[in-house]
């Protein structure tokens, strides 16, 4: 499969790429086998609320080489829409996968961001998972500017294969995007709170849960204080409903 021939759609001028779990690991072995620097983002509701009105975060989600289907609210867009999306991929099960393959291939992980320690135990949880498995490096640090050289230099010398960056979003792709070309790694991915639910820092909802599209309400319990971001949810389900609207009038 050539990165053409992956199937996109746009949510509010925002590109999905309609994928499943096995289409995107080999995407993921693709770009490693390719050795040319990618960008993988997570798309959820908040990612293409917070695009619109920020406008280089817009143009790094645009030029994202592997925009993934995170969050009910994305699959919900897309078949109201009526594009051919089954379920989401997310980060955190994204990471999981992406080291079972890595520890099959040989390949080494590198960990970045998160607060101190937590970066480290979850590097633990994936090895204990994937015996063999490398990790190249784990480093909490921050997204501040002024850290950014040293913690460059820091991943080119470990040289990983995969980037995974939890500064949440957007500064996790804005991040990626500054560095990209400099880091030396075939794939970056920004990853938000997959540390955390991988440390055992925070619990993920149970499978029922996660099934009935209720993934975000469970955080939300879990992290109230998030009430204020997830309004995003609301204010992108009515600008979907708003352009679908437009389109079954102009048809
Ligand atoms: N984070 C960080 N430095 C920052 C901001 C956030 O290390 O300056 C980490 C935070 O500790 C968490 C992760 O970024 O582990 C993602 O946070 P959030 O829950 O906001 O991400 P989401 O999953 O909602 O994208």
């Amino acid at each position: 499969m050539t990165p053409a021939s992956l199937p996109a759609v746009r949510l509010l001028g925002i590109p999905v790429h309609l994928v499943t779990p096995e289409e995107t690991l080999q995407r993921m072995e693709a770009f490693v086998e390719d050795g040319r620097p990618h960008h993988v983002v997570t798309v959820n509701p908040e990612f293409i609320m917070a695009a619109r009105c920020n406008a280089e975060f817009h143009r790094v989600l645009n030029a994202a080489h592997l925009a993934l289907p995170d969050g009910i609210g994305v699959v919900w867009a897309c078949r109201l829409m009526g594009y051919p999306l089954r379920q989401r991929v997310t980060g955190v099960d994204t990471v999981q996968a992406v080291a079972r393959l890595a520890a099959r291939r040989g390949w080494s992980l590198f960990l970045l961001g998160a607060a101190p320690g937590v970066a480290e135990q979850a590097a633990e949880v994936l090895r204990q998972a994937n015996p063999g498995l490398c990790i190249a490096g784990t480093y909490a640090g921050s997204p501040a500017p002024a850290e950014e050289d040293h913690i460059v230099g820091m991943i080119r010398a470990a040289s990983p294969h995969f980037l995974f960056v939890a500064y949440g979003a957007p500064q996790q792709d804005l991040w990626i995007a500054r560095n990209l070309a400099r880091l030396g790694v075939p794939v970056a991915m920004g990853v938000g709170g997959t540390f955390d639910f991988l440390a055992g820092r925070a619990r993920r909802a149970p499978a029922w849960m996660q099934r009935a599209g209720l993934e975000w309400l469970y955080r939300l319990i879990q992290e109230p204080r998030r009430w204020r971001r997830m309004l995003a949810l609301p204010r992108f389900a009515l600008c979907v409903l708003w352009e679908h609207g437009i389109r079954r009038r102009n048809r």
